[in-house]
C-alpha cells in the first residue's frame, strides 16, 4: 500500500475533528519540553490551526523524517512500550495530518543558527528550506480535510468544533501545570494561563483555566490504594452544566474520555443534580500502567481497566465521601456560573449548542455493578476505610444559631436564618419536597412511615387506568403512611396521609400523585421508589406564598439538617443558599 494512502487511512483514526489536530500538536510541543505553548486558529480550525512552542526544536533532518509514518523519536523498543511517559508514541501524527491537509513546519534547534521549513501537503513533502525562525517549532495545519470532502462536511457547527478545541486546550493545560498556554481564536484570546508550580499547582492551574470564582466551587477529591491514586477536584452540585463540556480525566498524565466513569462521578451526586446536569471534575486518576490499556484507541483518548468495576466503585465512593465532606450550601456570589475570558465565548457557543453533541449517557443502569460501592454487599477494604467516619460534625456545624427564634419569612416564601458564618435562606418548597421525598423512601425501605389521621376519611373516584396503577403502588403507598383501602367501584377510601404532607393536599393528593408518578415514569430514569416518593413530595409539599410561623419556619429547617441530602430538592434544585460573612465583608469592600 502506497504510504500517502495508508497516511490517509490512519489520519480518519487520528484525525477526527479539527479539536484532534490541536491536541496532537500540542502533545508534541509538551513532549518536546516547551515552556509556553501558543494555539491560534481560525474557523474553528477549518481554515488555520497553528500551534507554536519554544520546545527543543528538530535537526533539518528530523524535522523532514518527522512527516513519515512511524517516524517517532519516543520510542526505541519493545520495553518502552510497556513505560510510556510521552504523550505521543505512534508517530503517526503528523503523518496522517498532513494526508489531509497543508502543512508548514518551522523548526529550530537552540544550538542551530538557522532554522528548517518543511512544506507538505497532501502527504507528498517538498524539499527542507532554511529559514529564520525563533527557536523551538511552529506546525500551521490550513485547509483541513480540503481533500476530504466527506470528513469536511461531516464537521459539525463551528461552534461546537471550536468547543472541542477549547476543551481540549483547557484539559492539556490541566495536566500540564508547569507549561503556560494560549489559546486565540480569530484574534480573540480564549485561554491565556502562565506556568505554575508549588504543591498547589493543580488548584491554582484550575482556577487560572475556569476562572478565580471556580475556587469557591471546588471539592478536593484525594485517596490512595495500593491499585490506584485519585486526585483533583469535583464541583459543588450548583456549578454543573449542561453539556459535559466541564468534565477533564486523566490516567496517568494522559487525558481520557470516559463515560463510564463520569457516570460513576455523577452517580456520586446521587440527587443533588438536575437529570440533564454534568457535575464538574478534574480528576487525576493514576495507577500501574500494566493494570491499562491505553493502546486501545490511535486517539489514545479511550481507555481499559483491567478492573472496570473496582475502579467505578472507587471513583463513585470517593467522591462521595467528598462531597460528603464538604460544606456544600451554595454560596451567594457574582459570576457563580462562568470564568472571565470564557464567559463571553461560552454564552455565544451556549445559544449555539448543539444537541448531538450534548447527548446524555444512555440511561444505564450501572447500580447493580457498583452496589458495593454503597455499602450493599460486602465492601471492599477501601470502601470500609471511606464510610468509617460521619459527616454528623460538618452537619452541627451548619445547624443555625441555638437559643430564641430568628426566623424571617420574605416574600410570603423564603425563610431567613442567622447561621453561625452568615445568613441562610431556604425556600420551604424546596425543602419540604427534600424532607418528604426521603422520609417517604425511609418509609418504603422500613415499611414504617409516620401517618397523620384525617378528620373525616374520604372516599375518592378515579378513572379506570389510574385506578389499576394505584391498586399495583398500594403496598408501597401504605408502607409510606398512607391508610387506604378499596371501596367499591374505582374508589378509595383514605383514612390517613403520610405524616410530612400538608394536610390541604390530602384531597387531591392521590389524583395528582397519579399524575406526577406518570410523568416521572415517563421520564425513565428513576426507580419505582423514587419516583414514588418525589411525586408525594411534589405534590403534598408546601406551596408558594404559605404563610409560616417561626416555629414552623423552625421545624422545617431543622428537619431539612437532618435529611441525607439536605441542599437541594428531589429534583436537583437548590433549597438553600447561604450569604457568608466573607461575603458580606467583600460586598462591603472592608
Ligand atoms: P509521536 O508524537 O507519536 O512521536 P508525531 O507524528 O506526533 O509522532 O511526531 C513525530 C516526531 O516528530 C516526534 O517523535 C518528534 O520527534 C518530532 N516532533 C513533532 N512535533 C515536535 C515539536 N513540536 N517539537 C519537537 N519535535 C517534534
Ligand atoms: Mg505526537
Amino acid at each position: 500500500m502506497p504510504d500517502v494512502l495508508a497516511n490517509k487511512i490512519a489520519a480518519g483514526e487520528v484525525v477526527q475533528r479539527p479539536a484532534s489536530v490541536v491536541k496532537e500538536l500540542v502533545e508534541n510541543s509538551i513532549d518536546a519540553g516547551a515552556r509556553l505553548v501558543r494555539v491560534f486558529t481560525r474557523s474553528a480550525g477549518r481554515d488555520l490551526i497553528q500551534v507554536v512552542d519554544d520546545g527543543c526544536g528538530m535537526s533539518e533532518t528530523d524535522a523532514v523524517a518527522c512527516f513519515r509514518r512511524h517516524a517517532t523519536s519516543k520510542i526505541r523498543s519493545i520495553e518502552d512500550l510497556e513505560q510510556i511517559q510521552t504523550l505521543g508514541f505512534r508517530g503517526e501524527a503528523l503523518a496522517s495530518i498532513s494526508s489531509v491537509a497543508r502543512v508548514e513546519l518551522r523548526t529550530r534547534r537552540r544550538e542551530d543558527t538557522v532554522g528548517t521549513l518543511v512544506k507538505v501537503e497532501g502527504g507528498a513533502g517538498r524539499p527542507a528550506e532554511p529559514c529564520a525562525t525563533p527557536a523551538g517549532t511552529s506546525v500551521s495545519v490550513r485547509n483541513l480535510f480540503y481533500n476530504v470532502p466527506a470528513r469536511r462536511n461531516f464537521l459539525k457547527t463551528p461552534a461546537t468544533e471550536l468547543r472541542h478545541i477549547v476543551d481540549t486546550v483547557q484539559s492539556l493545560a490541566l495536566s500540564n501545570p508547569a507549561t503556560g498556554f494560549e489559546l486565540r481564536h480569530d484574534e480573540t484570546a480564549l485561554l491565556r494561563v502562565d506556568a505554575v508550580v508549588g504543591d498547589d499547582r493543580v488548584r491554582r492551574r484550575t482556577s487560572d483555566v475556569f476562572g478565580a470564582d471556580i475556587g469557591d466551587h471546588l471539592v478536593p477529591v484525594s485517596e490512595t490504594t495500593s491499585y490506584l491514586r485519585i486526585s483533583g477536584f469535583v464541583g459543588r452540585p450548583e456549578r454543573h452544566r449542561k453539556t459535559p463540556a466541564d468534565q477533564h480525566l486523566f490516567v496517568n498524565g494522559r487525558m481520557v474520555r470516559s463515560r463510564y466513569l463520569a457516570h460513576a462521578v455523577k452517580s456520586a451526586y446521587e440527587n443533588m443534580l438536575p437529570e440533564a446536569a454534568y457535575p464538574f471534575f478534574v480528576l487525576f486518576l493514576d495507577l500501574d500502567a500494566q493494570h491499562i490499556d491505553v493502546n486501545v484507541h490511535p486517539t489514545k483518548a479511550e481507555i481499559k481497566f483491567d478492573d472496570e468495576r473496582g475502579v467505578y466503585g472507587f471513583v463513585r465512593a470517593v467522591v462521595k465521601k467528598a462531597l460528603g465532606m464538604a460544606d456544600l450550601i451554595p454560596q451567594l456570589d457574582e459570576g457563580a456560573n462562568l470564568p472571565g475570558l470564557m464567559t463571553g465565548v461560552y454564552s455565544a457557543l451556549d445559544a449555539e449548542r448543539d444537541p448531538s453533541s450534548s447527548t446524555a449517557w444512555p440511561g444505564q443502569d450501572w447500580t447493580t455493578q457498583s452496589s458495593y460501592a454503597s455499602g450493599e454487599n460486602t465492601r471492599p477494604e477501601w470502601a470500609e476505610a471511606l464510610y468509617g467516619g460521619s459527616d454528623a460534625e460538618v452537619k452541627l456545624e451548619r445547624r443555625p444559631v441555638e437559643g430564641e427564634l430568628r426566623y424571617w419569612q420574605l416574600a410570603d416564601r423564603y425563610i431567613a436564618t442567622p447561621l453561625r458564618s452568615g445568613l441562610l435562606v431556604v425556600d420551604p418548597v424546596g425543602a419540604h419536597q427534600r424532607i418528604i421525598y426521603e422520609h417517604a423512601l425511609e418509609g418504603m425501605r422500613s415499611g414504617r412511615g409516620l401517618a397523620q389521621q384525617l378528620l373525616f376519611p374520604e372516599t375518592v373516584e378515579f378513572a379506570s387506568g389510574d385506578f389499576e396503577l394505584l391498586l399495583e403502588l398500594l403496598p408501597h403507598l401504605r408502607s409510606m403512611g398512607f391508610e387506604v383501602e378499596e371501596f367499591g367501584g374505582r374508589s378509595l377510601i383514605v383514612r390517613a396521609i403520610p405524616a410530612d404532607v400538608r394536610q390541604a393536599a390530602a384531597e387531591h393528593l392521590l389524583r395528582e400523585f397519579v399524575e406526577e408518578y406518570r410523568l416521572g415514569r415517563d421520564r425513565g430514569s428513576l426507580s419505582r421508589e423514587e419516583n414514588i416518593a418525589r411525586s408525594i413530595a411534589r405534590r403534598g409539599a408546601v406551596r408558594a406564598g404559605a404563610r409560616m410561623s417561626p416555629t414552623e419556619m423552625s421545624s422545617l429547617v431543622d428537619q431539612l439538617f437532618l435529611c441525607a441530602s439536605p441542599y437541594t430538592c428531589p429534583s436537583g434544585h437548590p433549597t438553600m443558599i447561604r450569604l457568608s460573612t466573607e461575603e458580606l465583608a467583600r460586598r462591603f469592600a472592608r
